[in-house]
């Protein structure tokens, strides 16, 4: 496998009950990302499925995302308040029969292995300010230990196993460590974009040799619009001595951003790319087309793109078909209306005009069977609401896992006029009332895709 090339295909695995998923369908990947707080919330299981998939016989790359963002101030996505109190990585947690209001216990031991300002954060109950910072040896030491974490926090677990403990020397390194980052809020873009120059560059100075430092940018999409700021990292990042950067702009969502921050996205990507590796951290199909994207991660379960602020409370979405053509995910009813205008009455007919994986030839024996990718119950009995099944979920997750890894296969050796061509079909093949809305985002890629 030729070291850097493009559109690279990056699952993240979101929590513990994904190790299934990944377990069958990870070799298959150009890498995985692990959160640090899953690695401190279940470090052994995490650990074994990173050495199975990263070991000699598969070759997985894999990366740390240190979260140190999390640390940092947020903004409240209801008020639109600057807030400094942690309390987007606050739980109930159950202390001796009392139900207690704090931090979740994984981002608490994530920060005592950090240390510096993040352990104290905690500890005083305020988030991480950019005058941590202020001082270059600190600076230095914060970037130091959140990448000693990365490096490191695999073998200590397999230190601490008796059985494991020989393994713990050969256990591959992850592919690039990434510099601390926190969100660039949108009003305080000039402090917090110096900030992440400058971890780079620390990052840069501190880190092994051999081993290649990533910075990554998270921020606003309005800070898509704002040229100064893109200028800024397109200019300064590269000098930093990092060989790779991921962007993650919130909100910025591929099927519902309009074609000027599309646009403005593969500017930036282009300007980047041609000193530095680039990633999107939440990305999907339109990045992945990307000509000069190295790569594109994002999670299995529920969709690609990520708000940095969480919505707190909301309860579990349903998972829903990923539709190919479309290229959107979308309700299994929506999709049966389509069926008698586009001719579908056979599983034949689905499995040519709509998917062939073998998923949805395992599930689809008769044309109805296609409704068990929606199938829904009353959870509890005394439950008011209807939500989809386990098996449901399960089977719209693997069917759209690999349906990504065929794009993923299929775009590197189409040329950019297939592509466009392959998204014009779509357009014209599903042109029917249940769908026409949901697939505006098409003739905006299309276009933003193909501009010269
Ligand atoms: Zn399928």
């Amino acid at each position: 496998m030729s070291k850097d090339k493009p559109h690279q295909l990056i699952f993240r695995m979101g929590s513990h009950s994904e190790k299934e998923y990944l377990t069958k369908t990870g070799r298959f990947l150009d890498g995985l990302i692990v959160g640090a707080n899953l690695l401190e919330a279940t470090p052994g299981a995490t650990m074994s499925l990173l050495l199975k998939l990263a070991g000699e016989k598969y070759g997985v790359r894999y990366y740390v995302d240190p979260m140190s963002y999390v640390f940092g101030v947020y903004t409240d996505p209801k008020s639109g308040e600057r807030r400094e109190d942690l309390d987007w990585i606050k739980s109930n947690r159950k202390v001796k029969d009392k139900t207690v209001w704090g931090i979740k216990r994984s981002y608490t031991a994530l920060a005592e292995r950090y240390g510096g300002p993040f352990e104290a954060a905690i500890e005083r109950g305020r988030a991480v300010d950019v005058s941590d910072f202020r001082n270059a040896t600190n600076g230095k030491k914060i970037c130091q230990s959140v990448i000693d974490y990365q490096l490191t926090r695999i073998r200590l677990e397999l230190i601490k196993d008796k059985e494991l403990v020989e393994f713990a020397e050969d256990a591959p390194d992850p592919a690039a460590v990434f510099a601390p980052y926190f969100y660039i809020e949108p009003g305080n873009k000039q402090a917090l974009s110096e900030l992440a120059i400058k971890t780079a560059a620390w990052s840069v100075e501190v880190a092994p040799k051999n081993i290649p430092v990533h910075a990554v940018i998270c921020a606003d999409r309005s800070a898509l619009a704002d040229s100064t700021l893109t200028d800024r990292l397109v200019t300064e990042l590269p000098k930093t001595g990092i060989s790779g950067v991921w962007l993650w702009f919130s909100r910025f969502f591929e099927a519902d951003a309009d074609v000027a921050d599309l646009k403005a996205f593969r500017r930036l990507v282009e300007n980047l790319s041609g000193h530095l590796l680039v990633y999107n951290m939440h990305g999907g199909f339109f990045s992945l087309a990307l000509e000069k994207l190295t790569g594109v991660s994002h999670g299995i379960g529920y969709g690609e793109q990520k708000d940095v602020h969480p919505v707190i409370g909301q309860s579990t979405p349903s998972v829903r078909y990923y539709l190919p053509d479309i290229r959107k995910r979308l309700g299994v009813p929506k999709i049966e209306l389509c069926f008698r205008a586009l001719g579908i009455e056979t599983p034949k007919d689905f499995f040519d005009k709509v998917c062939d994986c073998v998923i949805c030839k395992g599930v689809i024996e008769k044309i109805s069977d296609f409704s068990a990718f929606g199938e829904m119950r009353y959870s509890r009995v005394e439950s008011q609401r209807m939500a989809q099944t386990p098996a449901a979920a399960k089977r719209c997750r693997y069917h759209f896992i690999l349906n990504r890894i065929r794009e993923r296969d299929w775009i590197r050796s189409a040329t950019k006029n297939e592509v466009i061509s392959a998204i014009k079909d779509a357009e014209r093949k599903w042109n029917l009332v249940p769908m026409t809305s949901e697939m505006t985002h098409l003739a905006k890629w299309r276009e933003v895709l193909s501009a010269e």
